[in-house]
């Protein structure tokens, strides 16, 4: 099977595997259709994150299911699914207090990942990370699930109250989707903040939002401006650049939020703490994925996806395995907001 292999950092191979993993209770087989990279793809490719400790590579993708094992309850051969997380074992610590995204059973899910053509999903009672694609939903757009299940949580975090006026640092896909969904929850004004200009000009020509350009020294005055000097009510910081969150807290408004959706590596050397209590600021982190999902058991990430199929797609690059190395390099430039590899 065709697999997209980092060797080490910086080093991706495209080739052909041999070794099929074998098939064991709990778990399925999916055979890969699409498989978007990641911000985190992006670290281990770099190598910020370490790939020895690392147990799987490609987690945003869809697929069909081709064999399930023992106890892999609820999956069928056959079916078209995508990656998101569904429910947590609902025993453990984490489970049962409202914190299943941190489940105990969450490990070791995929192997070796969705940048293989065939990987293997943990699924059972305990823990499941496949949800069923409907049949109106392309694989490539499926492919988007987990992200959209990430930004769809921070959305969730933000608590915001109709006509709240939202700024978004950082729009890589979790910042770009959630400030999408944050205009469908009833938000008044959505603004996005980047200092990619390769990125803006993207957004810019989707037309989803209003996008100021933090590369500009007058940036703060712009927001200032655009909320009469009040600040932002809610404000989600999605860079991963520590050194935003001291921007966040300028532009929060007095009794303001701020949602830390970023994978902060590194420190902040100058921080001013003060406005936490000057301002009475509300901090909260948000580490997607979670189990989003409605009474009757199913995904409220596949409907809010079914909504916003269209927006979602402008936002989508498509690439052939074989052009993995242009899709990474234009994840990391900016020059793709969300690189989807198709095998
Ligand atoms: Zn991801
Ligand atoms: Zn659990």
């Amino acid at each position: 099977m065709r697999s997209i292999t980092l060797t080490a950092p910086g080093h991706l191979e495209i080739k052909q595997i041999d070794d099929r993993k074998q098939l064991t209770d709990n778990t399925v087989r999916v055979k890969v259709t699409a498989c978007g990279i990641c911000g985190s793809d992006l670290a281990l490719y770099t190598g910020h994150r370490d790939l020895s400790s690392e147990h799987y590579f490609g987690h945003e993708f869809s697929g069909t299911v081709t064999e399930v094992g023992n106890g892999a309850n609820g999956i069928k051969e056959g079916m078209r699914v995508a990656s998101e997380l569904i429910h947590g074992c609902g025993r453990c610590w984490f489970c049962r207090n409202g914190l299943q995204n941190y489940c105990k059973s969450l490990n070791y899910a995929l192997l070796p990942g969705g940048f293989t053509e065939e990987t293997l999903v943990t699924n059972n009672d305990e823990y499941s990370f496949l949800s069923p694609i409907p049949d109106e939903l392309d694989d490539i757009t499926a492919s988007i699930m987990e992200p959209a299940n990430c930004a769809y949580y921070v959305a969730l975090k933000a608590n915001i109250k109709p006509g709240d006026t939202v700024l978004v640092f950082g729009l890589g896909a979790i910042g770009l989707v959630s400030a999408m969904i944050l205009k469908t929850m009833g938000a008044g004004k959505v603004i996005g903040a980047d200092r990619s200009k390769l990125r803006i000009e993207q957004i810019r020509q989707t037309g989803l939002l209003d996008v100021i350009d933090t590369s500009n020294d007058n940036w703060l005055q712009q927001i200032q401006e655009m909320t009469a000097k009040e600040g932002v009510d809610v404000v989600v910081e999605a860079t991963g650049a520590p050194q935003v969150l001291s921007d966040a807290m300028k532009t929060a408004r007095t009794g303001g939020r701020i949602v830390v959706a970023s994978v902060y590596s590194g420190f902040i050397s100058k921080f001013e703490p003060l406005p936490i209590m000057r301002k009475e600021l509300t901090i909260v982190g948000a580490k997607g994925p979670a189990p989003l999902v409605k009474t009757d058991g199913t995904s409220a990430v596949v409907d809010k996806v079914m909504k916003m199929k269209e927006d979602l797609q402008k936002i989508i690059k498509v690439y052939d395995y074989k052009d993995a190395l242009q899709a990474f390099a234009d994840a990391r430039s900016g020059a793709a907001i969300k690189a989807v590899i198709k095998f």
